[in-house]
């Protein structure tokens, strides 16, 4: 058959794919446990669930302004008030499909063939295909010093002529890490300097622990105007466990959002009025569900911190936010893959090769599961990996021998 380049080149996304795997293993019964997840499992807010059946009680449900309703715009203009202490105008604003088509949107409506886009290792798995899709040049950018905390120098090493944007992502998926405030401050000056996009992917940004502060990228911009190459990207998905409401958002200069919408148009007419209702009233709702599952999650971390010690030759670096945990594994297997195929294969644990993030060697764990599935999951982990363990595990009445080495 014969497809386009730009086809050929684009891979499944690999923790789609793992999503469909646990489904199916689930169906059949199969005692298996979800630690590559990406979704948190509170409870939808009530209003966005109000929100959304009142409007479909109506039986109006309609095509709707490609870059969103006004009341979700007012929403995302009232969000970016609080969180970034910046008054803009509907005309900043798109709401698309998710983060993940605002991201796409921004990247088409910037990028020309063979121009170049950095970002730092390890990366979101959906980075390098989408600015592939764009016919673009992915350019991942792995620390100097092997840490999971770029410096400037890091970025900059990367940055050519046919460099066009940079896009950050903090509390990172997959590590965790927050970036500091001078690798912000640096890269928001350095991107103006340079006269790049930089596209910040704040999407776990209330997702922090510690009593870590959000840091604001616009605190530090300079050139705040309608030429700013600044582009905010969030959404309900992960701070409001609203993932399959599909709402995200991007905040730019006016004739950057107008581009982007021209392009959504014509892909989507905008997502679907009744999610975007859900969107207004979950924005707009009362907020303690998002420090509920924050305060949950950073618990979560703890545990499954304090299970991995525990693990011998295990290295983690303790995460800042987001619900993932990036723990070098290398000490057992350089191939990621192998690895989490043989805990899929061997003890049922789901988990996300570091290789589909940019790092040999690594997992992402997930805690946004429950406690009893992050003891458990480890558990098997560890049994299945650790030569020292016994032979023999139960998982409920089935006896597992280890016949791996
Ligand atoms: N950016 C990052 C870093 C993510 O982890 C995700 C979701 N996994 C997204 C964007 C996309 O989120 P959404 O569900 O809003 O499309």
């Amino acid at each position: 058959m014969s497809l386009s380049l730009i086809a050929k080149s684009i891979k499944a996304s690999p923790t789609l794919a793992l999503n469909e795997k646990f489904a199916i293993l689930k169906e059949k019964g199969d005692p298996v446990i979800h630690l590559g997840g990406g979704e948190p499992k509170s409870p939808v807010p009530m209003e966005a669930i109000l929100a959304t059946a009142s409007h479909l009680n109506t039986g109006e449900v309609r095509y709707a302004p490609s870059d969103g309703i006004p009341a979700l715009k007012q929403a995302i203009i009232r969000y970016t008030e609080e969180f970034y202490k910046r008054k803009v105008q509907p005309e900043h604003v798109i709401a698309s499909s998710g983060a993940k088509q605002a991201l796409m949107v921004a990247l088409q409506a910037i990028l020309n063939p063979q121009e170049e886009v950095i970002f730092p290792v390890p990366y979101w798995v959906s980075y390098p295909d989408m600015v592939k899709l764009c016919g673009a040049i992915p350019v991942p950018a792995m620390a100097e010093d092997g840490t999971f905390y770029p410096r400037l120098k890091d970025i900059e090493d990367r940055v050519g002529s046919y460099t066009k944007a940079v896009i950050i992502n903090s509390p990172n998926n997959p590590s965790g890490v927050a970036y500091s405030e001078e690798f912000i401050s640096d890269i928001v000056q350095f991107c103006e300097k340079k006269d790049l996009y930089l596209i910040m992917d704040d999407i776990y940004h209330r997702l922090i622990f510690d009593g870590k502060k959000i840091i604001n990228p616009y605190d530090y911009a300079k050139k705040l105007d309608e030429n700013s190459k600044l582009i905010i990207i969030n959404g309900v998905s992960k701070q409001y466990a609203m993932t399959g409401f599909r709402i995200g958002w991007a905040v730019a200069n006016k004739k950057l959002i107008e581009a982007m919408n021209n392009i959504q148009g014509h892909q989507t007419s905008g997502t679907s009025v009744l999610l975007q209702k859900a969107a207004v009233g979950a924005i707009n709702g009362v907020q303690s569900g998002v420090e509920n599952l924050r305060a949950t999650l950073e618990n979560n971390r703890n545990v499954m911190i304090d299970l991995l010690k525990s693990f011998e030759g295990v290295k983690v670096t303790k995460p800042d936010g987001t619900f993932y945990c990036f723990a070098d594994f290398s000490v057992y297997s350089k191939d990621s893959n192998k690895l989490s195929a043989i805990l899929i294969d061997k003890v049922q644990v789901l988990t996300v090769p570091g290789a589909e993030f940019g790092m040999e060697g690594y997992l992402r764990l997930s805690y946004c599961g429950s406690i009893k599935d992050i003891n458990e999951g480890i558990e098997r982990m560890k049994w299945a990996l650790d030569l020292n363990s016994p032979n023999e595990l139960y998982i409920g009445d089935r006896k597992l021998t280890r016949d791996w080495a």
